[in-house]
């Protein structure tokens, strides 16, 4: 059990309305609140080294990870952090050195093969490069596992009906995996990995072969599926681009330890680990800001702050407003406004051109009014 802040979304007397993923509760509770939710997957100390020629590689180092039920969780590194090994111990494809790995209340370590075998099936895999089979079509692809599950001919013929319509490949289903795209196969990969009703969908680095658009639309429809189907997905890119688009929760992963984790904002807003800080700098373009703030800085002693909104209030005037009250003139040095999953924030970097005191109050009253300040 994990316990959760949730987020109230507005107060209709008698009730609270909060929203989570999506969907909006009723209580009557206190303005900020916690309530517990199921893990689905559960890693205690995870350790795995490989062992090459005499010499042992460390590959993880003691992982505990857990998973809820439904989200979306994404683990990020740079290659050689551990991260195929990670998501490989989750459905025993790499058997972990020590540890446990617990899928729904079962500690797969602990199962013999067939057992194994069976709990494998609620656990579905993409992969990178997709691994279809070559010589067989699009529906014989998505009917294997099915096949494998001893399923009848027509039960086959349906579920692959509707499987390739979730995925939108209908009109493809007697083409061979070389007559496709990259996105493609990987939405055949998809619909394989769906066939038989699993609780988990892991994707292995399942867009770094595609281009940024077949990206964008493979993610769309992961997510898609997560909402549709209430699926739970672990991913692990080295994007942080992707994790900002899709994932609701982020492990950082740096030389087999995790070293960060949290709320996909929050670890996105306020990164704390210098592997974390590198990610963001992947998609926040902060080289420019740099430059700017420095050649500010060199002109005298200004105050440079970082204005983040959230929500809402990314589309509300409140900056503009609360320096027209306060007389301060301001210029932007740099501005973003963008969308992480369903939230849309914005960031400016501002140089406030008042006096000293001024400038402490009008940062003042911006935090009143619900923006988040960090002078530079
Ligand atoms: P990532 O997916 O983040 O690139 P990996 O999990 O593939 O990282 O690798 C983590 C570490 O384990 C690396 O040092 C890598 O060289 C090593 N490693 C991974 N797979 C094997 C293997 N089959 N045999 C030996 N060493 C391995």
């Amino acid at each position: 059990m994990r316990r959760v802040d949730a987020n109230v979304y507005m107060r209709c007397s008698p009730f609270f309305v909060y929203e989570k993923r999506g969907f909006l509760f009723f209580t009557r509770h206190v303005d900020r609140f916690c309530w517990e939710v199921d893990a689905l997957i559960q890693l205690q100390q995870l350790h795995k080294s490989y062992q090459v020629q005499g010499k042992t590689i460390p590959a993880l180092l003691g992982i505990d990870l857990s998973i809820d039920k439904g989200e979306i969780y994404g683990i990020i590194g740079h290659s050689g952090a551990g991260k195929s090994t990670l998501i490989r111990c989750i459905n025993l494809l790499e058997r972990p050195t020590s540890g446990q790995v617990v899928v729904d209340g079962v500690d797969l370590t602990k199962l013999d093969d067939s057992k194994l075998q069976e709990k494998r099936r609620q656990i579905g895999m993409i992969f990178q490069h997709f691994n279809l089979l070559s010589s067989a079509t699009v529906g014989e692809n998505v009917a294997f596992p099915l096949k494998l599950a001893n399923r009848s001919k027509a039960e086959i013929q349906k579920r692959v009906d509707e499987l390739l319509k979730l995925v939108g490949l209908e009109a493809h289903r007697d083409k061979y995996p070389s007559q496709l795209s990259g996105g493609q196969k990987q939405r055949v990969g998809i619909a394989r990995a769906l066939a038989n009703d699993p609780k988990v969908l892991l994707c292995d680095e399942a867009t770094s072969a595609l281009d940024p658009q077949t990206t964008n639309s493979i993610l769309a429809l992961l997510l898609d599926i997560n909402r549709k189907l209430g699926l739970t997905i672990v991913l692990i890119t080295h994007e942080m681009h992707v994790i900002r688009s899709i994932c609701d929760r982020v492990g950082v992963i740096d030389g087999g330890k995790i070293v960060e984790s949290g709320e996909v904002l929050d670890v996105f807003l306020k990164p704390q680990h210098p592997t974390t800080q590198e990610f963001v700098e992947q998609v926040a373009d902060s080289s420019e800001l740099r430059e700017a703030v420095a050649h500010e800085k060199a002109a005298g002693n200004r105050t440079i702050a970082r204005v983040t909104f959230l929500g809402e209030k990314t589309y509300q005037p409140i900056l503009f407003q609360t320096m027209q009250e306060t007389g301060t003139v301001f210029s932007i040095l740099q501005g973003t406004i963008s969308r992480m999953k369903d939230t849309p924030y914005g960031q400016l970097v501002v140089e406030l051109e008042g006096d000293v005191r001024q400038n402490e109050k009008t940062i003042e009253t911006l935090r009143q009014r619900g923006l988040e300040v960090e002078v530079i």
